[in-house]
């Protein structure tokens, strides 16, 4: 949606994911791929078309040659001979005279004649048994989609790390792994068409504290580099060539929210507690080892979800087991005594790591992720597993697993950690014999069967990110379905409250670490729910302190009682947020 006023100022509305005001000049960055176009070509030009497709495959060659340098220069020759496949499939004759024949006969231009051969191949060598062909197919994927971005001259300038000057980035999407990398002095901020407040582009922003708008639908085709925009992560607008006027408003703005971060760092050493003193333990997310430094400083009591998957990121090799025990050391001895909930590896959905084979799937989210893709992968599982137990030596740390569907896996996981426990002992390295280990409640199937799963753990972590994803059916990356992502949905309600009564009634605690327990809004709902600790990103731990300290229990379980008996979703989000309003009413002055 855009507005255009007679001044010239044009204010484009999407999602807000990542709080704080930016204005600086924009940089955009690749378009999305839009679909191939098809044309039909002239007889007499069909030379020509052929001619273009021979310099692509050529220009690629050179390009895939030109990494394959430097990847042997960085990391040595073994690890450049999977570009070997790639130059082999720029040489296939089948495929080559196949894409010419198309063009002559179809009399079409190259590039569609070119995806359509390939995807052929592809879709066939996907489809087979032999996991050596299956992975072909991604080589085929990955060098057409070299090809034809050679072809159609979709290259993408802009390399984030040689950025000169401050400035706000708009592109169609931002993988976590870009995002993770970006610098907060260059990048001031950044808006996208694709995405959703739980996409995991959203949380690192919120993670690195950059103001972050999503799912702008077309922003990145409506804007070019080097205009001049503000971008308002609080309520998820970014203005084209602000006027005075707004630019004056915006400046009230930040200055009520310099002094609300006052008043939120008054409390910052205080405990998270209500005003009829019930005690609630109040954790944070965090993304990096390196952050461990802002859990403190944030007045957050430990860590409720380490997601690990970020040292896996933005990497050519797999971390060793030395490499992450010392991260997860680092973190345990610096929030010691408090605990750390190491999350193991939840890679699939949308985090994906470029050197190990993982296949394109048609849903992802669904697919080879978290746990699922552990216990096939459980060399790699094993690795983590030790360096955690290890770590364990030195803090309070705690584990837990994503994705968990079910007992089996629990059961699954739980050998290999004994099996990896007994190697240790053998080994004779130090580990810790006491560590606690979780299950996240991410899927309806372990809400259904969280009396099952509360007997083999000490705690449940409710995921509500995933699990109102899987709920509801609503893709979380999805913007076009993202007012279907509905936390106060009165099923995600129920979800929630049969697990907490599980848990209880095993006599164990129940966490909320999904993005709710973030949100000052429906904070009174969970813990009127009966939810015993919240774990939210460290942006978040100040507002959500200062909400509970200002919150009766009785009026959270009120609302939850509301809640339970409630059939429309947005009634209980009304009733959460005139709760929320009337008790911490300045947390809400920057939202219009
Ligand atoms: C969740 O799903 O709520 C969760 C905390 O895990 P992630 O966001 O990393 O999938
Ligand atoms: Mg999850």
């Amino acid at each position: 949606m855009s507005e255009q006023s007679r001044s010239g100022e044009k204010i484009l509305r999407g999602i807000p994911v990542s709080g704080g005001v930016c204005r600086a000049k924009t940089v955009v960055l690749g378009k999305a791929r839009e679909a191939i176009p098809r044309h039909e070509i002239a007889e007499a030009s069909l030379p020509q078309e052929i001619q273009r497709l021979e310099h692509a495959l050529t220009q690629t060659r050179q390009q895939i040659l030109e990494v394959q340098r430097k990847v042997s220069e960085a990391m040595g020759a073994k690890d450049a001979t999977i570009f070997e496949a790639h130059l082999l499939v720029l040489e296939d004759p089948t495929l080559i005279a196949e894409v010419t024949r198309v063009i002559q006969e179809q009399k079409i231009n190259v590039e569609y004649a070119f995806q359509q051969v390939a995807e052929k191949y592809a879709a066939t060598l996907s489809s087979m048994d032999d996991e050596y062909l299956r992975e072909r197919a991604a080589d085929m994927r990955d060098v057409t989609a070299r090809v034809l971005d050679n072809l159609l001259g979709w290259t993408d300038e802009t390399d984030l790390r040689k950025l000169k000057e401050p400035c706000i980035i708009i592109s169609f999407d931002l993988a976590p792994s870009t995002t993770a990398l970006l610098d907060r002095n260059r990048v001031l901020g950044f808006a996208t068409d694709a995405g959703s407040k739980t996409s995991h582009t959203a949380i690192m922003a919120r993670s690195l504290q950059i103001p972050a708008v999503v799912g702008l639908h077309d922003a990145s085709r409506q804007l070019k580099s080097g205009q001049y925009v503000l971008l308002d992560g609080y309520n998820g607008l970014l203005i084209v060539n602000p006027t005075d006027q707004t630019l004056f408003e915006y400046g009230q703005l930040v200055r009520k929210r310099v002094n609300l971060q006052e008043k939120l760092r008054d409390i910052r050493e205080e405990p998270a507690v209500t005003l009829d003193g019930v005690r609630v333990t109040l954790s944070a997310n965090i993304e990096q080892a390196s952050d461990a430094e802002h859990v403190r400083a944030c007045g957050a009591e430990g860590v409720g979800l380490f997601r690990t998957e970020y040292l896996y990121l933005n990497r050519e090799t797999l971390p060793t087991e030395e490499e992450q025990y010392q991260a997860y050391r680092q973190v345990a001895a610096a929030l010691r005594p408090h605990p750390v909930v190491v999350r193991t590896l939840d890679l699939g959905g949308d985090k994906f790591i470029s050197h190990l084979w993982m296949p394109q799937e048609l849903n992802p989210f669904l697919g080879w992720r978290a746990i699922r893709f552990c216990l096939q992968e459980r060399d790699l599982f094993r690795i983590q597993l030790r360096a955690i137990l290890r770590a364990a030596v030195e803090g309070n740390i705690k584990m837990m697993y994503p994705m968990i569907s079910g007992v089996d896996e629990l059961n699954q996981a739980n050998a290999l950690v004994e099996e990896c426990r007994a190697g240790l002992q053998t080994e004779k390295i130090a580990f810790g014999d006491s560590l606690e280990i979780g299950a996240m409640i991410e899927i309806p199937s372990a809400v259904l069967t969280a009396d099952a799963l509360a007997k083999r753990v000490k705690f449940l972590s409710v995921g509500t990110n995933d699990l109102i994803q899987y709920s509801l059916a609503v893709d979380r990356l999805n913007e076009k379905i993202a007012h279907l992502y509905e936390p106060t949905h009165p099923a995600i309600v129920r979800l929630i409250k049969a697990t907490v009564e599980a848990g209880h009634r095993a006599g164990i605690w129940v966490g909320v670490c999904g993005e709710m327990a973030g949100d000052p809004v429906l904070v009174p709902l969970l813990l009127g729910l009966g939810v015993d600790e919240l774990s939210a990103a460290v942006s978040a731990v100040p507002q959500v302190k200062f909400l509970i300290r200002r919150l009766k229990l009785d009026e959270a379980r009120e609302l939850a009682e509301f809640a339970l008996n409630c059939e429309s979703g947005l009634e209980i989000l009304t009733r959460s947020q005139a709760l929320a309003r009337r008790i911490a009413p300045g947390l809400f002055e920057n939202q219009s």
